[in-house]
């Protein structure tokens, strides 16, 4: 263990996720980072996200581990559909078909094989996403991580935080001074109860049963094409099986019903095999388990002064849409720029306000799309009828009603675009707006849109290239009509140290049906800061307000 009166720029408590992908952020944009996690190293986390977003890929990309992810997790045949049947070695009631990876940049046909991005979505589990990031974010000239280290509390002045922790193994204290602090320490956030932020929301959405289980015979069982999710739906007892390894290993979610207010009250086996359809015979191995509350909580601040909360710490909810971690990790990539705009000089210490009135709203409005969809669920769950079972014309209409409406509900959070591509941010003080209404969005669906606040549209470049595989950690000025000015606005970001690149994008037919004015300025986060259609006359106001330095 190393670490005692080090000094790092950021220091992160936890390394899940969220918290490696702040720290590879922000060691991409020359910032030094310290990530304590009280983990050993390679200790695994529990088996819980499934599916990371197209918009999270479209980070990895850009952090350079998209490929790695890409190829890892299930067998690279293995079918990311969702299938809905009476059983999980029932009958066959609708299918959403997701291609597998190895088709996932080439397949067409399917409801989410259209989205406007380089990286499609990725069904691979935390348990294998995980390792890869470590492994990775390890390597990042930059970072360091510190294993067994647990953070045990902060003192913060004008000039920065003082980071209390201690060696697991060892018992050894530890001092860090940072210039920042970020809390990615989940749920339970230690750095959370110390800012004293609360949670708000809805304590309980609901109850869920999860098993992670070993059943070799489980695949041979099937009656059609194997599936990464698997849907029961049946009276006694409907639930999820998600494929983890795609061959043996399987984590099974049994939701328990509005009377069943006590875990132990239920049989986890007897409920494990209903959802499966199998008998007391059919053999499987534990591996592990795991009781918890589905839950709608944001906090209610994302931020006290020098020290700042990401991922679960800011907002837990039930993980429809597979939106738990992902909207953690556009936090990272929220908050990483607007920290490294600081460090680096040219933010305004005001620029920091940004991350919590753009992020908080979001989380807000994600985890009211994460509720409405659990409760919905509960509700056709409720109503599954008897017959669905029996072999008969009745039980045949049955199964095709249900069958539909579990696709009708469900395509928009397995193929939720809205979700990805969708959210802006609509009360920034760094984003200068034109007055034009944000384009609405829902779970499911979006409208690509250069209003500013929104995600800048992707479009494929005429060499070839993703548009964002052109931009970098600077602010860019994407300019469609080469006959447009835009030297006052180059001129004037050197005044104000604002890094800030031209990139001229050939008005072919694809760029103009998505951008309808000669230029846009374009953040380091790839969210549109402000449009026109010529360059401001007097273009520092509008280089300050980007900056942070004029606060609305
Ligand atoms: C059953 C289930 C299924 C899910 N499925 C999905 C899904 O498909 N898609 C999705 O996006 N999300 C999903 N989620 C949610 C997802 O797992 C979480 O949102 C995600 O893990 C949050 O990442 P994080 O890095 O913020 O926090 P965590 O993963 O909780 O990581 C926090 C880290 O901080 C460390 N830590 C905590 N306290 C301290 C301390 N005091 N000192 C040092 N280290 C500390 C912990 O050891 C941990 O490594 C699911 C959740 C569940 C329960």
């Amino acid at each position: 263990m190393t670490g005692n009166g080090i000094e790092t720029d950021v220091a992160i408590v936890g390394g899940g996720p969220v918290g490696l992908t702040l720290a590879m952020d922000l060691a991409g944009r020359g910032i030094r980072v310290m990530v304590l996690e009280q983990r050993y190293r390679g200790e695994l986390p529990s088996v819980k996200c499934n599916h990371v977003a197209a918009r999270s890929m479209e980070l990895f990309r850009r952090l350079g581990v998209s490929e790695k992810l890409r190829h890892a997790g299930l067998p690279e045949d293995y079918p990311n559909d969702v299938a809905y049947r009476t059983t999980m070695v029932g009958q066959e009631i609708a299918r959403i078909p997701i291609p597998c990876r190895r088709d996932r940049y080439t397949a067409t046909g399917g409801p989410d094989t259209w989205w406007p991005t380089p990286e499609p979505p990725h069904r691979i589990n935390q348990i294998f996403l995980e390792p890869i990031l470590f492994a990775h974010a390890s390597a990042v000239s930059g970072v360091t991580i510190l294993n067994c280290a647990r953070f045990g509390g902060f003192a913060q002045d004008d000039d920065g935080v003082t980071v209390h922790a201690h060696a697991l193994d060892s018992g050894e204290g530890l001092s860090i001074s940072a210039r920042y602090l970020v809390g990615c320490d989940g749920g339970k956030s230690d750095v959370r109860h110390a800012i004293g932020a609360r949670l708000l929301g809805d304590p309980v959405v609901q109850r869920v049963q999860s098993s992670y289980i070993c059943a070799p015979q489980l695949l041979s069982l099937l009656s059609g094409t194997p599936a990464w999710g698997n849907i029961s739906l049946n009276p006694r007892r409907s639930g999820t099986v998600y494929a983890i390894d795609g061959r043996e290993t399987w984590l099974i979610h049994n939701y328990l019903k509005d009377d069943e207010p006590d875990f132990d009250a239920i049989d986890r086996d007897w409920a494990i095999r209903a959802i499966l359809g199998v008998g007391a015979d059919f053999p499987y191995v534990m591996m592990s388990k795991e009781d918890w509350f589905g839950r709608r909580l944001v906090a209610d601040r994302f931020r006290d002064r020098r020290v700042f909360l990401c991922g679960d710490a800011a907002h837990i909810w039930v993980p429809y849409a597979g939106y738990g971690m992902n909207a953690g990790l556009a936090d990272a990539a929220n908050l990483s720029w607007l920290l490294a705009a600081r460090l680096n000089g040219w933010g305004a210490a005001s620029i920091l306000n940004a991350y919590e009135r753009e992020r908080q709203p979001i989380t807000e409005q994600v985890s009211r799309f994460a509720m409405n969809h659990a409760h919905a669920m509960a509700k056709q769950r409720r109503g599954i009828p008897a017959v669905i079972e029996v072999e008969s014309l009745a039980g045949e209409a049955a199964r095709a009603a249900v069958g539909q409406a579990a696709y009708d509900l469900n395509i928009q959070q397995y193929c939720c675009a809205g979700l990805n591509f969708g959210y802006y941010y609509d009360t920034s003080p760094i984003i200068a707006y034109d007055g034009t209404p944000h384009p609405p969005y829902t779970m499911g669906d979006f409208t690509p849109s250069t209003v500013p606040g929104c995600r800048t549209p992707h479009l494929w470049l005429n060499d070839g290239r993703s548009l964002y595989d052109a931009l970098g950690s600077e602010y860019i000025l994407l300019r469609l009509d080469p006959a447009a000015t835009v030297d006052g606005l180059l001129d004037a970001a050197p005044n104000r140290r604002l890094p800030l690149r031209l990139l001229d994008i050939v008005a072919d037919e694809a760029a103009t049906a998505l951008y309808d004015t000669r230029l846009v300025l374009t953040r380091p986060d790839q969210h549109i800061a402000w449009r026109g259609d010529v360059q401001p006359t007097d273009p520092l106001p509008l280089i300050d307000r980007v900056r942070g330095a004029t606060m609305v």
